[in-house]
């Protein structure tokens, strides 16, 4: 006899949440994950010095979407948590030295960069061209046939997006999907915040114990280091686990080419290597542990959880855990250089971001036809739909498939 109504492949936002509410409405459900922790890459923990980290990177929770928020707030209470960004950037003029603005590029980034008298006399030019408080792609502001506003743009794409595009893609702007580069738009406002979105935070306990929380149920079997390659097959428009026929649905949030075995060739994506180091503050007469590096002074590495740098240096980002997490940790911190290289599939390497284009998306629509052949079969998720989606985007998905799975 089954013993279970659905099967979920995957424990990140997509699976857990999916698994949740069918759960939650009676089914009994089997949730594989490969990885030996749930949370996917929001999974966060302590590291060896303990202090809180987002192994995967860093993860900050921000919507619009009442729905998904409300949803979540069942499982956790928020930290009040605004993200900034700023760009590390050498001085022009003085190159050894270097200046930070507020990313994205705002008025204060203006002002800051061009100095306050030319900076706000340029900011009034881009209110009057394009609005107050309006945010304009970096691509679009390229297009100006105003000669100080195109230069403007120059300078923005040169300090701010070209290095780091090509480091984090391997291409320029132009190259890229523009939805992109349009994450971060030029702000015509003095709002410096990463996002404008109505909610905002960090779980109050951390990423995991909301996953852990979600997933606590009765009719939720989990199974972790559980690799569904091991136990799910399809053949012929049948899906077996461990052998037998499963009738119930199974969605399944892994890569899409690897369910059906890499047939039409893999899909591309970019895989980041993370640089943790632990620094720590040097007391007189205490001198710092092994596995520590000597913080020069006071609490911080750095002035804002995370700092790009945008021109130089071979990672994109640096961010500060604690700055995110608000742990109380002092004297001590631990933070994290981001490197992003091509993906090869070799082992332990973990596809972070699909490479969006027509070539692709066209690749991806074989697995995605090839899925269709069963239909109790489900794709969803960042990997599964070869999509470059937020948290609060995939719970939203995830919330939509349980509504429909259920009849609801
Ligand atoms: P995942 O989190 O990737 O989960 C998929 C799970 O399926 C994994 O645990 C995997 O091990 C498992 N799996 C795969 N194949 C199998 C298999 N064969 N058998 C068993 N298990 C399997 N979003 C934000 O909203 N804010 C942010 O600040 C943010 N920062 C990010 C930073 C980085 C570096 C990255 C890469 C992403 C970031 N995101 C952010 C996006 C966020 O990570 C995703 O939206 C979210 O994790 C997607 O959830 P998912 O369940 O679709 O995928
Ligand atoms: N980007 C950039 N400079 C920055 C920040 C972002 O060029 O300082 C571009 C870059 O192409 C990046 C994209 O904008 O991949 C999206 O940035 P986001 O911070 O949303 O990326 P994520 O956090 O998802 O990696």
């Amino acid at each position: 006899m089954q013993r279970y109504d659905c099967l979920v492949i995957g424990a990140g936002f997509a699976g857990a949440t999916v698994a949740g509410e069918l759960a939650r409405a009676g089914k009994k459900v089997l949730v594989l994950e490969r990885r030996p922790h749930v949370g996917g890459n929001a999974y966060d923990c302590l590291d060896d010095h303990g202090v809180l980290i987002h192994k995967y990177g860093p993860h900050i929770f921000h919507t619009n979407d009442k729905r998904v928020f409300e949803y979540l707030s069942q499982y956790t209470d928020w930290l009040d948590y605004q993200h900034r960004v700023v760009a590390n950037v050498p001085k022009d003029g003085a190159p050894r030295e270097r200046q930070e603005y507020p990313v994205p590029f705002n008025l204060t980034s203006l002002e800051t960069a061009f100095g306050p008298e030319k900076g706000r006399a340029l900011g009034e030019k881009l209110i009057s061209a394009y609005g107050a408080e309006k945010k304009v792609t970096i691509l679009e502001l390229r297009q100006s046939k105003d000669p100080e506003i195109a230069a403007l743009a120059d300078y923005v794409y040169d300090h701010v997006f070209v290095q780091y595009t090509m480091k984090q893609w391997g291409q320029t702007p132009e190259e890229i999907d523009p939805n992109t580069t349009a994450r971060v738009p030029v702000f015509l406002s003095r709002d410096d915040r990463y996002f404008q979105d109505k909610y905002q935070g960090m779980p109050i306990e951390g990423y995991t114990p909301l996953f852990q929380k979600l997933l606590r149920h009765p009719n939720i079997t989990l199974k972790l280091s559980a690799d569904a390659r091991r136990h799910l097959s399809l053949e012929a428009g049948k899906l077996l686990l461990d052998g037998e026929p499963f009738d119930g649905a199974v969605v399944y949030t892994g890569q899409a080419d690897e369910l059906f075995d890499f047939q039409f060739g893999p899909l591309p994506y970019r895989t980041l290597d993370f640089q943790f180091e632990t620094w720590q503050e040097q007391l007189p007469g205490k001198p710092v542990p092994a596995g520590r590096r000597p913080l020069p002074a006071g609490e911080f590495y750095q002035t804002h959880a995370t700092v790009n740098y945008t021109m130089d240096k071979p990672y994109t980002r640096i961010t500060e855990f604690k700055r995110l997490t608000g742990q109380d940790l002092p004297g001590l911190t631990t933070i994290m250089k981001e490197h992003s290289r091509s993906y090869t599939g070799a082992p332990g390497e973990i596809p972070y971001y699909a490479i969006i284009n027509e070539e692709n998306n066209a690749l991806y629509a074989k697995y995605k036809a090839e899925a269709e052949r069963y239909p109790d079969l489900r794709l969803l998720g960042r990997l599964a739909e070869y999509k470059y989606y937020n948290m609060d985007a995939i719970v939203g998905r995830a919330l939509a498939l349980a509504d429909e799975l259920l009849g609801r």
